[in-house]
């Protein structure tokens, strides 16, 4: 059901954590013009104020932490967006193999990341997977880990949809840049106020910034692409690194000569990171 929300004031942005390594955390807090903060004091014209309810940033801990999460799953806080970080672990309470828990149920069992998200999603205005590994599985998915994870747009499935009438809106990269999270943000919330539609690709990326090609290739080879360089039968991958720069139109891996791993993509590790390895071939 899609939720009534005339003009959004004010809104609670919930983080979530799961397989990761937090550098999506660090490109979220590294964003600026706007930065996280902007949002936060109300800042950006058109947008609502964030109150953040992040597990590493958040002044209450424990119970007081958890209260917060709760009064979202009944309803009392409200509204609010959901974004997840990391991959989520196929998780066996009973048995070997819990690996991100926060909290524990009256019994004393700890609650699977995947129980939060479960609650949380399905009373969330709009779900946003921060990163590769929240968007397709990433490293934690590599051939060879132990962990079974999936990404949120498998765990929630397809046809999901959130109050807002979105489905998971994906933001990959091995950190994305910040600002292209707090872009996103932005026009999730401009859409919710039913300012601007929000307009995603096939894969549920935000198409105005993941349009442009990048090359895996290996470090120190400039870019855009070197005369006598053949890139001929090299994939691409979307990022709008190449374009945006990491911030402030400034650094980034296909902005300054450093290799890219093609981390926007699905299975990047397994399918790009040898084709970003120095080739004697280019030295
Ligand atoms: Fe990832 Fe390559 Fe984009 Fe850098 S340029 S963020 S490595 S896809």
């Amino acid at each position: 059901m899609e939720s009534e929300v005339p003009s959004l004031e004010e809104i609670s942005l919930i983080w979530l954590t799961g397989a990761g390594c937090n550098g999506c955390t660090l490109a979220m807090l590294e964003a600026s013009e706007p930065g996280i903060e902007d949002l936060l004091f109300g800042n950006v014209p058109d947008a609502p104020r964030v109150t953040l309810i992040h597990p590493e940033l958040a002044m209450e801990s424990g119970a007081h932490y958890l209260a917060g999460l709760e009064r979202a799953v009944s309803g009392t806080l409200a509204p609010f967006v959901l974004v997840l970080e990391g991959a989520i672990p196929e998780e066996r309470p009973d048995g070997e193999g819990l690996f991100f828990k926060m909290g524990s149920t009256p019994d004393g069992k700890p609650i699977p990341i995947s129980n939060w998200i479960e609650r949380l999603a399905s009373k969330a205005e709009a779900v946003l997977a921060m990163g590769s590994c929240a968007t397709w599985g990433g490293l934690p998915a590599a051939e060879g880990s132990p962990l079974r994870v999936r990404g949120l747009g498998e765990f929630l499935g397809h046809d999901y949809r959130s109050r807002g009438g979105l489905p998971v809106v994906n933001i990959p990269g091995c950190a994305p840049p910040g600002e292209a999270f707090i872009e996103t943000l932005i026009y999730v919330f401009l859409h919710l106020g039913r300012l601007v539609p929000l307009d995603l690709d096939e894969e549920g990326r935000p198409r105005w910034l993941y349009r442009h090609d990048t090359y895996p290739l290996p470090p120190r080879v400039e870019y855009p692409p070197a005369i006598g360089f053949d890139l001929s039968n090299r994939p691409t991958v979307k990022c709008p690194v190449p374009i945006t720069g990491w911030m402030r139109n400034y650094g980034g891996c296909a902005k300054v000569g450093g290799s890219c791993i093609g981390c926007t993509d699905r299975d990047f590790v397994d399918r790009y990171l040898a084709l970003a390895r120095p080739d004697p071939a280019f030295n």
